[in-house]
């Protein structure tokens, strides 16, 4: 049996609106799906304002860009990302500040923010990853003590909750992506999302091309080409329609993988804490020092019975990129550990229950239980 690490799910109401699209004739930025997609998002999260994007790291570098974040600030993110976390504010020349990961969670280890605040810290970015809330009553408190702006990255964390609020609702803006493996996809694609009237008016200047408002045209400051097409926005419709049912679906993929792998020895399985409803955007699991078989081990042995898994993601302070910014005597232990001990299993949307027997049963031969 072949397990691919995620496969989407493209409902019948998307190719029916993508169609329509074509046949419209509507295949650029304007176009009604656009502004569907933009008001059934906001309604979702309970927001005023959605506005579309290229991708979740032009969203990202957006809300950066609304915010005026630039030279001379810094913006605190975790260690443990996505590295277009950190990219979105290496573009607009701000300095990233990082900070060290819980072990269970793997998100934003919050005890440590308050001493990574300076005179010039603008903003936090929490990143909710794999689908976990971070503790963000804590985050939002800080930052309203020391008057700094949050930016959730919330692009793995479509419905997710933290005390029964939606993520990617809580920062002053925020940031969603449906590229082709996350909760709702569009191909490629973006969101910013904000109350801020201000803020997302900025958001739709400056991702068309800053046409000056009173003439068209006519260009006052440095503006940018981050416009969805009506094409992506209409599958982005139906996607967002059947949210639900992927919620659930996802929800039940971690319930059974759950029951199944409980007993495996060294295999330590996702957490969800008393505030957080998870949405596991992927299966994420660590491979012990108790287990039999190291992490790579047991990933090349699944590899070769046809399970394709991920690593999880790279310590970003560890990378070449960002090497001016980070004090070499400085480390991130836990974010260096996840990324020698992490990987996630089949996590995609269409898992049949017998892929996810197969990959269960497989894991328990290989380790042994
Ligand atoms: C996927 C992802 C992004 C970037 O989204 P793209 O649409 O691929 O540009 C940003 N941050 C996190 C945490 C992600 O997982």
């Amino acid at each position: 049996m072949k397990v691919p690490v995620n496969e989407p799910v493209i409902t019948d109401e998307s190719k029916k609106l993508v169609l329509d699209a074509l046949e419209t004739g509507w295949i650029s930025s304007a176009g009604q799906y656009i502004e569907t997609f933009e008001q059934e998002f906001a309604q979702f999260l309970g927001v005023k304002h959605a506005i579309t994007t290229t991708s979740g790291t032009t969203a990202l570098h957006l809300s950066l860009l609304a915010l005026g974040i630039g030279p001379g600030d810094e913006v605190i993110v975790p260690a443990f990302t996505m590295i277009a976390s950190v990219d979105a504010i290496l573009y607009v020349g701000a300095k990233p500040v990082f900070i060290d990961s819980e072990p269970d969670t793997f998100n934003m280890d919050v005890s440590l923010l308050e001493k990574k605040i300076t005179k010039h810290t603008k903003a936090i970015m929490p990143v909710h990853i794999y689908g976990h809330s971070v503790d963000m009553d804590q985050v939002l408190q800080i930052a309203k003590a020391h008057d700094i702006v949050v930016l959730e990255d919330a692009a793995e964390a479509h419905g997710a909750t933290y005390k029964g609020r939606m993520c990617g609702s809580m920062g002053r803006i925020n940031a969603f992506s449906f590229y082709g493996n996350k909760i709702i996809t569009t191909g490629e694609g973006g969101m910013v999302v904000t109350d801020d009237t201000v803020l997302a008016a900025r958001c739709r200047t400056l991702k068309d091309l800053a046409h000056s408002p009173k003439r068209r045209f006519w260009h006052e400051e440095l503006g940018y080409n981050f416009r969805m097409t009506n094409l992506q926005a209409a599958v982005g419709v139906g996607q967002l329609r059947s949210i639900k049912t992927f919620l659930e679906k996802k929800r039940w993929m971690a319930a059974e993988y759950g029951k199944r792998l409980k007993d495996v020895k060294g295999l330590r399985l996702p957490i969800t804490k008393d505030y957080a409803e998870n949405v596991h955007w992927m299966y994420a699991v660590i491979v012990e020092d108790s287990c039999a078989l190291s992490k790579n081990e047991l990933r090349s042995a699944l590899t070769d019975v046809g399970i394709d898994t991920r690593d999880f993601f790279y310590s970003a302070a560890s990378m070449p990129l960002v090497k001016q910014y980070v004090d070499p005597s400085e480390h991130f232990p836990v974010a260096e550990d996840l990324e020698k001990r992490g990987l996630y299993l089949p996590s995609g949307l269409a898992l049949t229950q017998e892929q996810i027997e197969y990959v269960c049963q497989s894991i328990c031969d290989i380790i042994g239980v």
